[in-house]
C-alpha cells in the first residue's frame, strides 16, 4: 500500500479510532507459520491500485484494511521489504519469510495504523465492516474493483 494525499485526507484521526467498537479479527498467511491478531474494528478499508502494490501481491489492485498499531499483536517469520510510497515516504511491506505471503505494511505517514492485507484475514466479511470506510485510488491500468 502507497499512501496518497486522497488517503490520507480521508482517514480518521486517533481519537475517533479510539470510539470505535472493538471487535475481534484475526488472519494468518498461506502457510500458517505468521499470524496476527488484533481488537479492534477496521478504521480505514482501502483499495490500492499503485504500481508497488501490484507487484508485491501480483495482483491489479491491494486490499488492505487499516487498524489501529496499538491493538494489533504478530508472530512469526516476518520479513520486510522497504518501499517508497507514492508520497516519497517509506512503505515498510511485511510478508511472511516461508511463503511469501504479503501480510501487512507500515506506512510513514500514517505511522500509528498497520494495514492488514484482507486477503489474508480469517474473517473476510470484516473489509465490508459498516463502520470502515472504503476508499479507492485510481490508477491508469484498472476499473472499478469488485464490491
Ligand atoms: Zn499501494
Ligand atoms: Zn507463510
Amino acid at each position: 500500500m502507497c499512501v496518497s494525499a486522497g488517503l490520507l485526507l480521508s482517514s480518521r484521526d486517533e481519537s475517533q479510532l479510539r470510539e470505535e467498537k472493538m471487535r475481534e479479527m484475526s488472519g494468518r498467511c498461506l502457510c500458517g507459520q505468521v499470524r496476527y491478531s488484533a481488537t479492534a474494528e477496521p478504521a480505514i478499508v482501502a483499495v490500492c491500485h499503485c504500481k508497488n502494490c501490484q507487484k508485491s501481491t501480483g495482483t491489479a489492485f491491494s486490499v488492505v484494511i487499516g487498524v489501529p498499531k496499538s491493538a494489533i499483536s504478530i508472530e512469526g517469520p516476518v520479513k520486510t521489504f522497504h518501499d517508497t510510497g507514492d508520497s516519497g515516504q517509506s512503505v515498510d511491506r511485511n510478508f511472511c519469510s516461508e511463503c511469501g505471503s504479503p501480510i501487512f505494511s507500515d506506512v510513514a505517514l500514517m505511522a500509528d495504523i498497520v494495514f492488514i492485507k484482507a486477503g489474508t484475514l480469517d474473517d473476510a466479511a470484516l473489509a465490508r465492516s459498516k463502520n470502515a470506510r472504503l476508499l479507492r485510488q485510481r490508477a491508469e491500468l484498472d476499473s472499478d474493483p469488485p464490491r
